[in-house]
């Protein structure tokens, strides 16, 4: 990437992205990988250190991988179990988030200014990405051929740049959405929270993830990389951010778990928080992602691992549609696909707003002992103990073959190419579209011409062999060791998998190529 001022901000590009947060990282990278000529700008000239994102999925951390982030580049904390408390009843819940899924951790937490340098490093490495900051978006014009984004430099000077198409990924205040008039319809919710991290908690900090479900001041507790440990305070009718946010005031509130000699505060916000989504996150050739497309209240630690799920599914369809691979029209796929998943974790985040914060004594009472009661039903237990709870990001309608695909990721598990030592099966996968043959070259029922249509349309081909099994033909091979993807789709069946890992299609190697004229025809 190359990073500069605004003195040599080009007259255009291919994609311009708004907004050098995670999420615009994160877009950015994975558009330096798909060799997109991309520029992004920000009108801040640092990453913002104020106390935000602090828990990220398994999915999230695989998005991550997506994007170029190996499992050393951002510190992290694995995260056991979530416990619910009372003041009343005492541990009412409890969700295990132990173990992994697709090679990542169930619940991690983070530092979110260390993700964002760790995705400004791996972008920096794509010529093909530029960075301008103290650059704002003031206006915005859209035609046939791309956009013409307006820009005020640090120095109030009026510039402009061409793009075939735009991202909004600037956060929750978006000017991109307003200036597509998109309404962010949905709620503010009538409380503050107080953030706090305070550091040097080393071998001090809890090891999990709590929730104070008190309603005179329900409190999430957390630990975080780094020896830090985080509370989100509730604040009260009357008590405002300036009086909350005084040292003195600080260490009465943690004064429960630490001492007043111990109490290093790092740093300390006050937040309202807002449950919003845009109508459409397509207009034209602009496009929302992040907290300008759907913001979130923090109660399942969803607002970011969204953000990342559009980066994720924007990006290819961008890179394939500018690379000339597919046809503009796919790009409609990104709000039916990402849209209704967006609304479904508000939901879930609203839902666990009344578990953490009920209104008064009588429904705290009441709400959570139903919970406590439920947990002595094993397959309600089960709902929130196993996080069942979880929309799974599966779509009803987009970029795949109705009914022979559910919508939704290959799993990812251990492969090892032959002669190579073993690794993560996305790592195999790479940014192409793949046809995957399990148990069965993919090749092998194929003609020279759709082969070579198939390559042409950024695709490839893998076999994928079960344990000990040995390769058919002259596919790339790898040996699944950790049995993860052949039971997902069964020897003898081909996939279509797309570069966010989402199975486009899947059929007998004997379909192998109806198979691939129907997905070339999603393309078109
Ligand atoms: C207290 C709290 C706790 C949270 N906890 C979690 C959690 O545990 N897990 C989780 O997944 N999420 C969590 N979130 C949400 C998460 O922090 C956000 O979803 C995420 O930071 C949004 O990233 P973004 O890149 O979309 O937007 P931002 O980080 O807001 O980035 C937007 C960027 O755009 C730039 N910009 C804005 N307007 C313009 C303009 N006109 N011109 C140029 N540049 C512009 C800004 O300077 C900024 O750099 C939490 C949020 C809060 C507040």
């Amino acid at each position: 990437m190359i990073e500069s001022s605004t003195a040599v901000l080009p007259a255009s590009t291919t994609v311009l992205v708004i907004g050098y947060g995670p999420v615009g990282a994160t877009i950015a990278a994975l558009l330096g990988r798909y060799g997109v000529a991309t520029l992004v700008i920000d009108r801040l000239d640092e990453i913002l250190l104020i106390p935000r994102a602090i828990a990220l999925d398994n999915e999230a951390l695989r998005i991550l991988q997506m994007a170029g982030l190996g499992e050393d580049a951002f510190a992290r904390i694995a995260i056991p179990e979530v416990r619910m408390h009372s003041p009343l009843l005492g541990q009412f819940a409890r969700a295990n988030t132990a173990g992994s899924i697709d090679g990542h951790p169930r619940l991690v937490t983070f530092y979110q200014p260390e993700l964002e340098q760790a995705l400004r490093r791996e972008v920096a490495q794509w010529p093909n990405v530029q960075f301008c900051s103290g650059l704002e978006l003031l206006d915005l014009q859209q035609d046939a051929l791309g956009v013409t984004a307006i820009l005020k430099d640090a120095a109030g000077a009026r510039r402009e740049v061409r793009a075939d198409y735009l991202i909004g990924a600037d956060g929750a205040s978006s000017r991109v959405r307003n200036l597509i008039g998109q309404d962010f319809q949905g709620t503010t919710y009538a409380e503050d929270w107080l953030i706090v991290d305070a550091g040097q908690r080393e071998g001090k900090a809890i090891d999990h993830v709590e929730f104070i479900c008190d309603p005179r001041r329900p409190a999430p507790h957390m630990p975080a990389p780094g020896g830090r440990e985080r509370w989100e305070f509730m604040l009260q009718p009357g008590e405002s951010a300036a009086q909350m946010e005084q040292p003195e005031q600080l260490a009465a509130l943690l004064g429960r778990w630490i001492q007043p000699q111990d109490l290093h505060i790092e740093r300390q916000a006050v937040y309202r928080f807002h449950a919003r989504c845009c109508d459409s996150f397509q207009q034209g050739r602009v496009f929302l992602a992040g907290d300008a497309a759907h913001i979130t209240p923090p109660f399942v630690g969803q607002g970011l691992v969204a953000g990342l799920r559009d980066a994720a599914n924007l990006c290819w369809k961008l890179a394939w549609v500018c690379r000339g691979h597919a046809a503009p029209a796919i790009l409609a796929s990104y709000d039916s696909e990402r849209r209704p998943h967006a609304h479904k974790m508000i939901n879930l985040a609203k839902r666990m707003g009344h578990l953490i914060m009920p209104r008064s004594q009588l429904k705290a009472l009441l709400v959570h002992g139903l919970m406590r009661l439920a947990g002595l039903v094993p397959p309600l237990r089960r709902l929130f103990e196993e996080l069942k709870i979880k929309p799974a990001n599966h779509f009803a309608s987009g970029l795949f073959v109705a009914g022979k695909s559910s919508g939704g990721q290959l799993a990812q598990g251990l492969v090892k190419p032959l002669g190579s030592a073993i690794l993560l099966s996305d790592e195999v996968l790479g940014d192409q579209l793949s046809l995957v043959g399990f148990g069965v070259d993919p090749q092998a029922g194929l003609d020279e011409p759709t082969r070579t249509r198939w390559l042409a349309r950024g695709g490839q081909f893998l076999q994928v062999g079960l344990r000990g099994q040995r390769p058919a033909g002259n596919t790339r091979f790898v040996e699944d060791m950790s049995d993860a993807l052949v039971p997902a789709i069964k020897p003898g069946q081909l996939a279509v998998v797309r570069p966010d890992r989402v199975i486009m299609h899947s059929a007998p190697a004997a379909q192998a190529r109806q198979l691939l004229e129907e997905c070339l025809a999603l393309l078109d």
